[in-house]
């Protein structure tokens, strides 16, 4: 960390999208931390803002959009003292309007050029624009450290880019190729985090971690060898895609106990029609042959999932076969869209065929019955027992904790003396509603401190 006499600057983070922005974030953090900038909770306070941007729907850009009118009264007040910068996947493709409309934008960052960015932060402070979207073939980051501040959870890039073009999808446009970290990278990452002690659990993050590949070693060799450096930390991994996930990763799922029991796998839409036309490379068939083998190689594994409702052309009878196959795998979460469509994807140019009100009318369907099945799933799990990784204590206070379980669901119980976040306790389930377990501790001493 830095001290408020040696810092250059102050910055202020803000952070939208999915976990490997999240994650980027805190690689920027780490980059600037060396540079002698300190990270600070309020954006007051900063005299440097990064925006860190999410392409992924319509809805998201608008709101970094918003989020960038509301920081003119603060850039005003602070005049040149005040740096904003946009990082992230916004970054290649709006480039033009976020300097040009957007006047207050200093410093534009993407993916790939996150080493450059006390460059870019020197040129702006020049009164220049700071700018750099390359893409790369290469990058991976590597040999850097991200600034992990607080919680027990941490999330580690094993790879970053996609090479999968599905039809919806400006991943590949706005992060590039898929590129994988080595082995011994990502490991000696962990054995930092064993060393430092907080950290409790890691996810390993890509945009499709099955598809990992350092010179030959897999994704499944991957992580045999995270799982290795500390069995007191837990392993999760997002996110998978259903054409390259081995039975070799479920055999590690299933033979390293420190593994979560717990796989999220995208199956976006029902029908078969609609699968080839999103370019998504695998049948329903073939979707469901893998989740009946993921249930028969490791019993209990909770299950989750991405799916997407309006896809050009999706008909009444496509859209049911989506209900039908969230039926047959009853899955224990779902993140559940309506299609948003993305200017220069291949089905930005199938146009949006699907009228508002119907998708709207689908979407709610689906969340409905998702609701009834996550419900009826927890249900289920009382009277059994599980591992919980106490995050902190629970919103609802009177000394209730809460953390997650294994199967990635939160879970309060009444917090007893001693007990603190990073501890994995045995709790014994008592309760449920469709999104929280309630939970007695079981009576033996924290598995770790
Ligand atoms: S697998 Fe498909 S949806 Fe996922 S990031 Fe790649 S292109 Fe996008």
């Amino acid at each position: 960390m830095v001290s408020m006499e040696d810092a250059k600057g102050k910055v202020y983070f803000e952070t939208y999208g999915c976990q490997m922005n999240f994650s980027d974030t805190e690689l920027v953090a780490g980059i600037l931390a060396k540079d002698h900038y300190e990270v600070v909770q309020d954006i007051n306070d900063a005299d440097l803002i990064f925006i860190n941007t999410c392409s992924i729907r319509d809805n998201a850009e608008q709101r970094v959009f918003s989020r960038l009118q509301h920081l003119r009264g603060l850039k005003r007040r602070k005049g040149k003292e005040l740096v904003v910068g946009v990082m992230g996947c916004m970054a290649e493709r709006l480039k033009k309007d976020l300097i040009e409309k957007e006047k207050l934008v200093d410093v534009v960052v993407g993916p790939d050029a996150y080493r450059d960015v006390p460059r870019l932060i020197q040129m702006a402070k020049l009164g220049e624009k700071g700018i750099n979207t390359l893409l790369s073939l290469e990058e991976t980051y590597e040999d850097l450290t991200p600034l992990r501040t607080e919680g027990v959870s941490a999330w580690l890039t094993v790879m970053r880019g996609c090479d999968n073009f599905c039809t919806f999808c400006v991943v590949p446009f706005t992060r590039g190729r898929e590129r994988s970290r080595p082995v011994g990278s990502v490991v000696s990452e962990t054995e930092l985090m064993s060393r430092e002690g907080r950290i409790r659990e890691i996810t390993l993050l890509g945009q499709n971690v099955n598809s990992y590949n350092d010179n030959g070693r897999q994704f499944a060799d991957l992580l045999q060898a995270v799982a290795a450096v500390d069995r007191s930390i837990r392993i999760r991994f997002a996110t998978s895609h259903p054409k390259d996930f081995s039975d070799d990763v479920l055999r590690a799922v299933r033979d390293n106990e420190n593994i979560c029991k717990y796989i999220h796998i995208p199956f976006q839409a029902g029908a078969n029609r609609v699968l080839e036309a999103m370019n998504r490379t695998y049948t329903r068939e073939e979707y469901l042959d893998l989740i009946a083998r993921m249930k028969q190689m490791i019993p209990g594994v909770s299950v989750s999932t991405d799916v997407m409702v309006g896809f050009p052309g999706e008909t009444d009878e496509d859209y049911e076969q989506t209900l039908d196959l969230m039926r047959q795998v009853r899955f224990d979460t779902a993140f559940m869209f309506k299609y948003s469509p993305r200017e220069g994807t291949k089905a930005w140019k199938m146009g949006d065929t699907v009228p508002e009100e119907v998708k709207a009318d689908r979407l709610q369907k689906l969340i409905d019955l998702q609701e009834r099945i996550s419900y009826e799933n927890n249900q289920n799990r009382i009277g059994t027992t599980e591992f919980v990784l106490i995050e902190g204590e629970a919103p609802r206070g009177d000394g209730f904790l809460r953390g997650k379980t294994d199967s990635n669901i939160f879970c309060v119980f009444p917090g007893e003396p001693g007990m603190k976040p990073g501890d994995l306790v045995r709790v014994r389930i008592t309760g449920a509603t469709g999104h929280t377990l309630k939970a007695e501790v079981l009576k033996e001493e924290p598995v770790t401190t």
